[in-house]
Order: C-alpha cells, then structure tokens, then sequence
C-alpha cells in the first residue's frame, strides 16, 4: 500500500468517518522514482510506503472524493490507524523535503535504508543525516482542588489548555519543565508525576506528559507567552465549558488526556 503525501499536507477520502488514501502500486501511473519511495513498515502482512508528489500530481488525485489536508486538523476524524499511519507518513515524507542538502557541505543527500536516513552524495563528507525528535514538555498544573489552564493569542476564540514547552539543549525533562512553568506563570512545583507521552508530528515533536502540584496559587503571567492563565476548579471548568466560555483543545491531544484525567480524579 502506498501512501502519498505533499509537503506538509496529507490526503484524505472524505466520508463519514474520513479515511487516509491508499494506493496500490499500479495505481501509481510511475508517479515516483524509486529514490522517493520511504519503507513505513509492514503491519498484518502488508507493506506500507509513502512517497511525495509534486504540485500537478497533487492536483490529479484530488477529486470528489479526495482531498489534501492538514492533518492536525482531522486526527480526531480519522480511526486510530489511519492517524497514526498519516503522522508517520507526513513527518518522514516532511523531513526528506526539508533536507535534500547536506547541513555540513551543501551538496545533495540521497535517502538510504528505506527512507530511514540520508547520505550526503559528496563522497568527501558522506556525512549522515536521520530524522530527529524534539522532546517537548506539557504539564497539568494543580493546587488543592484547582487545576491551571492558560491560552496564547494565536489559538482559537476561548481555547484553554495545559502549560507546554520545547526541552532547550543541557536540560533534563525535570528542569525544563521547572523552568517552562516558572517563565511563563511565576509558579514553582513539586511532585511532579510523569503521565504519559504522544508522538505530535507537527513537525517532529515528542510530547511527554506530566502532572505537577504548584506550591502556591499566585500567578506573575508572562503575557508575551499567554494571553490568559488561570485557575478552575472543576465545577467552575465544567460549567465555562457548558457556557461556551472556554473550550478545550482536540480530543485526540495530550493535553485534553491531561485534563481529562484530572476532572475524572476527584
Ligand atoms: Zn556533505
């Protein structure tokens, strides 16, 4: 089965529930050459590739039927295997996009193992290059009975979610978090707990999930980070979200898993 992708964007069958478009290997019309195809793996005996188009064949697929889409928007419409198998697609087809040129030399790469990796083609540098992962830290904060929830101005109208961070180079996942939260709301923690962790392919993140208890509920926001932070107990959450006051982000992220599990914890 082939899975084609473009850029950052993924094809998608519209229907009810959407579906990724697969495509045999005859269905193909030598839209590729071998050099693009990326091995993803096989799952129940099927072989899985996905491969990049260009701009004209993007248009040729699309139709009535099939469209190109951002895929962060339509992981929650998707089953489970079709989003996990687009995230894979999307990140491995993106990083080949963005690195056809070695970083050390400047001369082209060539993709090896199936897509696993690239080779630099100066046969001086040979340097190789594989795709790499950006841990990133997200955290529900809580005190006695509230939890702390923040928006940056970019999100939508009245979305609400958990503190979040990219881990900087020489820092453990403990200290990034520390310092994350402290930048942005003031606050220090203890008993931080590890939750769990999400592959967020936008472009290659590793989100890990924690819960952490602030030691106390005064805020000094960094309102070049958030727009708003503020503490809900669950009653009050319940009913802003009621309300239409505040909404929470995608059910399919780690953030809502967070919150979730905190509501559900009384
Ligand atoms: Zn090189």
């Amino acid at each position: 089965m082939f899975i084609p992708a473009f850029e950052s964007l993924v094809f998608l069958k519209l229907g009810n529930p959407h579906a990724a478009l697969y495509l045999k290997r005859e269905e193909l019309n030598k839209d590729y050459d071998d050099q693009q195809i990326i091995f993803l793996g096989e799952i129940n005996e099927k072989f899985y590739f996905t491969y990049e188009v260009d701009k004209t064949k993007k248009e040729k697929l699309i139709s009535s039927e099939v469209d190109v889409k951002e895929l962060v928007y339509f992981t929650p419409l998707l089953s489970k295997f079709d989003s996990s198998i687009l995230s894979f697609s999307r990140s491995l087809v993106l990083w080949h996009h963005q690195n056809k040129f070695c970083g050390v030399c400047g001369s082209k790469t060539k993709s090896i193992d199936g897509g696993f990796a690239r080779i630099c083609t100066n046969e001086e540098c040979k340097k190789v290059i594989f795709p790499r992962v950006d841990p990133s830290i997200i955290v529900l904060i809580y005190h006695e009975d509230k939890c702390l929830l923040g928006r940056q101005e970019r999100w939508p109208e009245g979305m609400y979610s958990t503190i979040a961070g990219f881990v900087e180079l020489g820092e453990s996942l403990k200290s990034c978090l520390e310092r994350e939260v402290y930048e942005e709301t003031g606050l220090n923690l203890k008993n931080i707990q590890y939750k769990y962790s999400d592959p967020w392919p936008f472009p290659g993140s590793l989100m890990l999930g924690y819960f952490a208890e602030a030691k106390s509920t005064k805020l000094n926001i960094d309102r070049d980070e958030l727009d708003d932070c503020r503490w809900f107990t669950r009653e009050e959450l319940t009913n802003a979200i009621k309300s239409k006051e505040i909404r929470l982000p995608l059910t399919s992220s780690i953030s809502f898993r967070l919150i979730n599990e905190w509501m559900n914890n009384e």
